[in-house]
């Protein structure tokens, strides 16, 4: 028994990632007394970075879509109060994106900012299937109208599953294009929510590309910066925050309802409603004392948790050493089949993307970070080891892959031999810092038929958020919290307190 009396609260919300703390915020402001629980050190979740010899570094939030004004980005933190102590800065509108494939003669392809701006570009590179480009596109356009949460500045309406949830990414591309760079191209962006094209439904790919189609951008300062700003938001709006520690079981099952859970560090919490941010595999742990049908735990237990990076973080020394430098992200692909090289088995090198980071706002030199495509298996056999007790096989296998990173990148960038790497982080740091089990990017797969935990659960006063929710990323782990709320506090209540237009 604790030695410590009981903390009351209306609303607990676990994890204080981009979704606990939208929902912690919006949960406050409709008066609600919320517990914000968090297992790590600092609250921020994937948002939190690190920092270098005077150079912060993103860990899980490096770029987002959506970011200009008027756009989805801007109006959700304007929702949250946060605007005004958040800086967005859009990449260069003329090529957000640069993809290079090198098995098809290092074609490139670049993507500037907005769907118009793409169809025209894409159907100059490849003008036999501009009219199935003009589709596509329209398409994705479509599907983000069709969606609820997906329209700034409109009245939440809500949409069911579309048919495009119920065919592959795959399936579309094949159908439409036939230049296999055109099909590589426009599959890219799976790499930004994990789940290969033969097996997400096209309508999930469309959700995700859509934002990142219309722009890309960055947060001045980084994830650290939203998390900062968010977090104060959250203590003005009287949140009560405890860190470093985490909700470890639930008790008092009344009816099959929870009212009480303990926390790592004794303490139990009382509280009427709970919403759990967490991957889902975590969530299902904590549910263990509940009796759960046996169909919803096979179904959480058939999720699969989508791949991650390998990170190599590194400092250009000098000068910002090529003009434009970091208003492009660079992706080098060595396949333009996204099934082969999303797929554990796949031996070559893998999809690598290169973030540029400016000098300024915390950093006092221009930095770059690198991710991999990385699979559990590359690290399976160290799985058992934990933070600073790696063995040097490890820590052998980390350098001999940021070598090979490094080298890659030569390819790349023209200021290679000005780097200066300083770090780096496999599938199980990120397992380790992020805790997410195996360090998969983002959550679990979804796959056709297949979906997180999203909204009430089973037992009625729990309920479940998150990247894993709804569309995976910082953006839709965000709308995740939005949407849970207003399930939680009600359409009329929601509707009247947020949502509101204006423009962003
Ligand atoms: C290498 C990498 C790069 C990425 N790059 C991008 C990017 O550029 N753009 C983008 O949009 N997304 C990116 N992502 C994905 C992004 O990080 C996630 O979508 C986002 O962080 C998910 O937010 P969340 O709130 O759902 O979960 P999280 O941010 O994971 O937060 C969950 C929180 O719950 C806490 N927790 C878990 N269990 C407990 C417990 N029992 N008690 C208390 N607390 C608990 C965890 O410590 C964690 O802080 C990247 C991810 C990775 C790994």
């Amino acid at each position: 028994m604790s030695a410590f009396p009981n903390i009351h609260c209306d609303d607990l919300v676990i994890g204080s990632g981009p979704a606990g703390l939208t929902t912690a915020i919006l949960l406050a402001k409709s008066r609600r007394k919320v517990l914000l629980v968090e297992r790590g050190a600092a609250v921020g979740g994937g948002l939190r970075g690190f920092s270098r010899a005077g150079v912060h570094f993103d860990t899980g939030f490096h770029f987002t879509g959506s970011i200009r004004p008027g756009e989805l980005f801007p109006f959700l933190l304007r929702q949250l109060a946060v605007d005004q102590r958040v800086k967005l800065i859009a990449g260069d509108d003329s090529c957000t994106h640069r993809f290079v494939f090198s098995s098809a003669g290092n074609a490139e392809i670049h993507v500037p900012a907005g769907i118009e701006a793409t169809i025209e570009l894409w159907s100059s590179y490849f003008p036999k299937e501009a009219e199935a480009i003009r589709w596509y596109f329209t398409t994705l356009k479509t599907i983000a109208s069709k969606t609820m949460g997906m329209q700034p500045d409109e009245p939440l309406v809500e949409y069911g599953r579309l048919d495009e949830d119920y065919v592959s990414l795959k399936e579309v591309l094949d159908t439409k294009f036939h230049d296999p760079v055109l099909k590589g191209a426009a599959s890219v962006f799976a790499m930004c929510h994990g789940t290969p094209p033969a097996k997400v439904p096209f309508g999930v790919h469309a959700r995700v590309s859509y934002g990142l189609h219309q722009s890309n951008g960055v947060v001045e300062g980084g994830g650290s910066a939203l998390a900062d700003a968010l977090l104060e938001e959250a203590l003005q709006c009287g949140v009560e925050i405890i860190t470093g520690c985490a909700v470890e079981s639930f008790q008092r099952l009344e009816q099959n309802i929870a009212t009480e859970a303990t926390l790592s560090n004794g303490r139990v919490v009382t509280f009427q409603r709970c919403v759990m941010t967490q991957h889902p595999f975590q969530i299902l742990q904590l549910m263990h004392p509940f009796k759960l049908h046996k169909a919803f735990t096979e179904r959480v237990e058939m999720l699969e948790p989508t791949s991650g990076y390998f990170a190599g973080f590194g400092i250009v020394q000098g000068d910002a050493p090529v003009p434009g430098f970091s208003h492009s992200i660079h992706s080098l692909f060595p396949d333009t089949d996204f099934d082969k090289m999303m797929d554990a088995s796949w031996q070559g090198d893998g999809p690598l993307v290169l973030i540029e980071v400016p000098a300024g706002h915390g950093s006092v030199a221009p930095s770059v970070s690198a991710l991999e495509l990385s699979f559990a298996h590359e690290v399976k056999a160290w799985e058992a080891t934990s933070l600073w007790k790696r063995p040097k096989e490890y820590h052998a296998y980390k350098k001999a892959r940021l070598t090979r990173v490094a080298q890659r990148l030569k390819e790349m960038v023209p200021y290679s031999d000005r780097m200066k790497w300083v770090d780096s982080a496999s599938l199980l740091t990120f397992r380790d810092y992020l805790q997410s089990p195996e360090g998969s990017a983002y959550g679990v797969m979804q796959k056709i038929g297949q979906y997180g935990l999203f909204g009430r659960l089973p037992i009625r006063n729990l309920y479940a958020a998150g990247q894993s929710a709804f569309v995976p990323g910082v953006m839709g782990s965000m709308l995740s919290g939005f949407f849970v709320v207003r399930q939680m506090i009600g359409k009329e209540l929601f509707d009247s307190h947020f949502w509101k237009s204006g423009k962003g």
